[in-house]
C-alpha cells in the first residue's frame, strides 16, 4: 500500500494499492497492445488528442495544481504554472512533431536514401515528485506524439497527482492503456523497475531523479540493452561578475534559489561572486531571503513551502549543519522551526570553500551558499569543480564576456543575465553526473525513435 502525506500538515491525505509482478505483466501487455494500434494512427488524429489534453489540463488546471500542492507542499500559484506550461508542452508538440519526424531523403549515387523516425515501443519514466506535472508530460508528450506508448512509476508520494494524469490522457481519447501509470510499493522499487525494463515490451526508460536513482536504473537498462535518458540532480553555478547589475542579479538568484521551496534540479545552487561586488551582494540578498514569507503552500502570500518529505527535510539541515561545522557562516535561517509540517527556512552560508558538504552536495531547498572569486578563471574553475553539469548562469553588463564564461562551462545550459528555465522551444538536460540525452524541442522527441535508414534502388 502507497500512503501519501501532506507535507504542510503531516497528515495522511490517501492510500493507494501497490502492483505486484502478475499485475504489471498484465498492464504491460494492455499498454503493448494499445501501443501497437497508436503507432499507425495519422498525424492528424494524435495532433487532434494532443491538442484535447491540452485543452483539459487548462480547464482543469486548479484542481490539478491542488493535487500537486497538497502532495508535495509547493505554493498553489506555482503549481497552477506547471499546470500550465504542462499544457504548453502538449500544444507545442502538437503543432511541431510532425515536422521534426519529417523522412529526410538523399540521393546515394542514383539510388534513394530515406531516413524514417518511427516509434521505438513502450518508454518507461522513472519520475520525481518535485514537478509532478511538468517532469512527466516533458517526457511523455513528445513520445507519445512519436508513436510510443508510455509506463510512468512516479515517486510515491505523489501517487495521486499519477492517477489524475493518467485519467487525463485518458478522457483526452487515446487509446485507453496508451498511457499507464505504476504503483511500486518502496521496497520493491528496484526488483519491480527491474522487471519492467526486462520485459520485450519495453524498449527506452526515462529517469527524472537523483544521481543514485539515475545509476541503479540506467545500469540495468544497459543490462537488458535498452536505451535511457538521464535527467538527473545538479548544483547550477550562478556566476556574477564586478560589473553587474548587482541588484537585478540578486532578483533572478534569490528567485531561482527560492522556485518550488528552493527544491528544483535547475535551481540556483552556488552563488559565485567576484571579490569586488561580494559584499553589496551578500547585503542585498540576505535581505531578500529575510523577507520571503514561509508557510501554508495555500495561502497566496507564501513564497515556501514545506520540504516534500521529512527524510528530504531532515537531510538538508543535516547538510547546513556539517558545512557550518566546516566552517561556512551562517548568516540566516539554518534551524528547524518549531511548528508542524517539514519546513526548513530560507538559509544563506557564506565564506564556502572546496571541502564543505554545501560546495560539493547538492542542497535541495531554500539554502543559498556563497562563494567568493578573484577573477574570471576562478569562478569558471569553482563552477565546473563539481561532479555535476545541469545549468549555469552569468550576469555581466558585458555579453561577450558572460559569452567566453558560457562556453567554458561544463554545463548543458547557459542562462546569461537572467535565472534558468526549461522551455518547450530548448534542449534540456546536462552532462558529467547530471545525465545525458535531451528532452524538448526536436532533441527531445528524437530521444524516444528508431532512425531507420532506407534504400530505395
Ligand atoms: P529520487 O529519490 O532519485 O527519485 C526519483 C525517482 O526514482 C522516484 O520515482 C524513485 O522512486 C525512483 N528510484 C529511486 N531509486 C530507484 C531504483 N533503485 N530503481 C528504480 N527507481 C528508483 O529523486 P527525488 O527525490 O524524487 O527528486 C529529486 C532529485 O531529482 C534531485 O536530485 C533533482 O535534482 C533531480 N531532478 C532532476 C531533474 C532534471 O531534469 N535533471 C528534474 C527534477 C529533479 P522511489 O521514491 O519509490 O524510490
Amino acid at each position: 500500500m502507497i500512503t501519501t502525506i501532506n507535507p504542510a500538515t503531516e497528515e495522511q491525505l490517501a492510500s493507494y494499492p501497490a502492483m505486484d509482478a502478475l499485475e504489471l505483466t498484465e498492464v504491460i501487455s494492455l499498454a503493448d497492445r494499445d501501443y501497437r494500434r497508436w503507432r499507425t494512427v495519422a498525424p492528424l488524429e494524435r495532433r487532434a488528442a494532443m491538442h484535447r489534453l491540452a485543452a483539459l489540463l487548462e480547464a482543469e488546471k486548479q484542481q490539478h495544481a491542488e493535487m500537486i500542492s497538497r502532495e508535495m507542499g509547493k505554493p498553489l500559484s506555482q503549481a497552477v504554472a506547471e499546470v500550465k506550461k504542462s499544457a504548453l508542452v502538449c500544444s507545442y508538440y502538437a503543432e511541431h512533431a510532425d515536422r521534426f519526424l519529417q523522412s529526410e531523403e538523399s540521393d546515394l549515387d542514383g539510388m534513394q536514401g530515406v531516413v524514417r523516425f518511427d516509434p521505438i515501443g513502450l518508454v518507461l519514466g522513472v519520475m520525481p515528485w518535485n514537478f509532478p506535472f511538468w517532469q512527466v508530460f516533458r517526457f511523455a508528450v513528445p513520445a507519445i506524439m512519436a508513436g510510443n506508448g508510455i509506463l510512468v512509476k512516479h515517486a510515491p508520494n505523489v501517487t495521486g497527482s499519477s492517477v489524475a494524469m493518467e485519467s487525463l490522457f485518458r478522457r483526452a481519447g487515446f487509446p485507453e492503456h496508451l498511457y499507464r501509470a505504476v504503483h511500486i510499493d518502496l521496497e520493491d522499487v528496484d526488483r519491480l523497475t527491474g522487471f519492467i525494463i526486462d520485459h520485450p515490451a519495453v524498449s527506452a526508460v526515462s529517469v527524472t531523479g537523483s544521481t543514485g536513482a539515475g545509476r541503479a536504473v540506467a545500469t540495468k537498462a544497459g543490462h537488458a540493452l535498452k536505451r535511457s535518458v538521464l535527467e538527473l540532480g545538479g548544483s547550477d553555478p550562478y556566476i556574477v561578475l564586478d560589473d553587474a547589475d548587482v541588484s537585478a542579479a540578486v532578483n533572478h538568484c534569490a528567485a531561482a534559489r527560492l522556485l518550488n521551496s528552493g527544491q528544483s534540479c535547475i535551481a540556483a545552487k552556488r552563488f559565485i561572486v567576484h571579490a569586488s561586488v561580494m559584499e553589496v551582494f551578500e547585503e542585498q540578498l540576505l535581505v531578500r531571503m529575510r523577507s520571503a514569507v514561509m508557510g501554508d503552500p495555500f495561502h497566496p502570500d507564501v513564497e515556501v513551502g514545506p520540504i516534500a518529505r521529512l527524510d528530504l527535510r531532515d537531510q538538508l539541515h543535516d547538510q547546513v549543519r556539517r558545512s557550518v561545522e566546516g566552517g561556512a557562516k551562517l548568516l540566516c535561517g539554518g534551524s528547524i522551526p518549531e511548528r508542524k509540517g517539514y519546513y526548513y527556512p530560507p538559509t544563506v552560508l557564506s565564506g564556502v570553500r572546496a571541502g564543505m558538504a554545501c560546495y560539493s552536495e547538492e542542497l535541495f531547498g531554500p539554502v543559498a551558499t556563497l562563494i567568493e572569486a578573484k577573477d574570471d578563471d576562478e569562478a569558471v574553475h569553482i563552477a565546473n569543480d563539481t561532479p555535476f553539469g545541469l545549468g549555469s548562469a552569468v550576469f555581466s553588463a558585458n555579453i561577450e564576456r558572460a559569452m567566453l564564461i558560457a562556453a567554458r562551462l561544463d554545463t548543458g545550459n547557459c542562462f546569461i543575465n537572467t535565472m534558468v528555465k526549461s522551455d518547450p522551444r530548448l534542449p534540456f538536460g546536462g552532462v558529467k553526473q547530471s545525465g545525458y540525452g535531451r528532452e524538448l524541442a526536436r532533441y527531445g522527441i528524437r530521444e524516444f525513435v528508431n532512425i531507420k535508414s532506407l534504400c530505395i534502388a
